[in-house]
């Protein structure tokens, strides 16, 4: 039971955004400006219903073999009942891997009943410990304790715990020693992202990117790492550990080291369509025939016929001239 693409990657991850919402505005994703008072986000009827996200999910599952969920956002909390859905994707026969990306925030009021539900991990987007450089970047006035709060109900919760923190040259690589020291104290993998150009919002360039090669030497000389063996193929993160210890970092980069020869993620958008790729510009309707009474085995023909087709590649032909235009917001398509 797998279904591979043109460029022999098969389909292994699903990724499944549950609002294009957000209770913060990093400028990185949702820039205030952009993303304002008048910014229209979808209308409940256009997002997929819990019933419409599980039975997808279970089509994918039978047709590709998945066994791993992840949801994501916009941030994935500002969806109402949220553990409710993770009840039902849990029931799935064969996923036995539910995890969520978030920012943290409001993790202290439903870490508990999400662990209840089935979530395993989570996740949780810090790209700082200092407070006023947070709040800049999250554009929405956060403290850094807030997130810290919601890693410690995490903790308390039992629920299993990765940190990613985006890296930007001149905006928080100064950060990067800290981070890593606090977290290596805390117990918990930190995994350095460097700065992406999803999106046409964020005005990203090249110059902004911190490159992997400059993390690892900064990192280097304060506490010694050295490179591990993947989890698994198509572990997006390059894992490290400290040296002499089992304690690990990760760093995905997606920039200065593309790693799209083995990416198997496919990514359902809050309103039901299909990407296969995080720089897509164009998506695949699942949600119209869904609700045009297309049977199971219909969606699953759908779902494999887009698949099938798929050869992006996109981190690996990016250059500095690259401008794809109207490439799918971050906020979207999750991350
Ligand atoms: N709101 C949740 C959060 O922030 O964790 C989930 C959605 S967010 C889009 C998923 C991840 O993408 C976060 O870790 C965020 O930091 C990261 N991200 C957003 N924009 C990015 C960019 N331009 N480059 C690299 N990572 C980015
Ligand atoms: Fe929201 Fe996450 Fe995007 Fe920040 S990165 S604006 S928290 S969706
Ligand atoms: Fe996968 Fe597209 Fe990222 Fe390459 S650029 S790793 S194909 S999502």
């Amino acid at each position: 039971m797998s279904i591979n693409d043109r460029l022999g990657r098969p389909l292994r991850d699903l990724r499944i955004s549950v609002t294009d919402r957000c209770n913060f505005r990093c400028h990185y994703c949702m820039p205030a400006d952009i993303f304002g008072p008048d910014y229209e986000f979808l209308k409940k009827n256009m997002l997929l219903s819990f019933e419409e996200i599980t039975r997808l999910a279970a089509i994918f599952r039978k047709t590709s073999g998945i066994r791993k969920i992840r949801l994501t956002g916009g941030e994935p909390l500002m969806r109402k009942d949220l553990p409710t859905l993770v009840k039902m994707l849990s029931s799935i026969d064969g996923i036995e891997d539910i995890a969520m990306t978030t920012n943290g925030s409001l993790l202290p009021k439903y870490a508990r009943a999400l662990k209840d539900a089935g979530l395993h991990r989570v996740t949780i987007s810090l790209d700082t410990l200092d407070d006023e450089r947070f709040k800049k970047i999250n554009g929405r006035d956060v403290s850094v304790n807030t997130v810290l709060k919601g890693i410690d109900a995490a903790e308390e919760a039992g629920l299993g715990i990765k940190i990613n923190m985006v890296v930007q040259k001149g905006v928080n690589d100064s950060d990067i020693v800290p981070m890593a020291k606090f977290f290596r104290e805390k117990g918990h993998v930190l995994r350095f992202i460097e700065y992406m150009d999803v999106g046409n919002s964020n005005g990203w360039k090249l110059d902004d990117v911190f490159p992997k090669k400059e993390i690892i030497s900064q990192i280097n000389k304060v506490m010694p790492i050295e490179p591990i063996d993947p989890n698994y193929k198509g572990e997006v993160a390059t894992r490290y550990r400290y040296k002499r210890t089992n304690e690990e970092i990760g760093i995905i980069s997606s920039v200065t080291d593309a790693f799209c020869s083995t990416c198997n993620r496919a990514r359902l958008s809050a309103e039901g369509k299909l990407y296969t790729c995080l720089f897509a510009s164009k998506g695949y309707d699942l949600r119209g025939p869904m609700r045009n009474e297309a049977t199971d085995e219909e969606m699953a023909h759908l779902i494999s016929n887009i698949w099938g087709k798929r050869q992006d590649r996109y981190s690996e032909e990016r250059t500095e001239h690259t401008k794809r235009s109207s490439k799918i917001e971050m906020s979207h398509i999750g991350g």
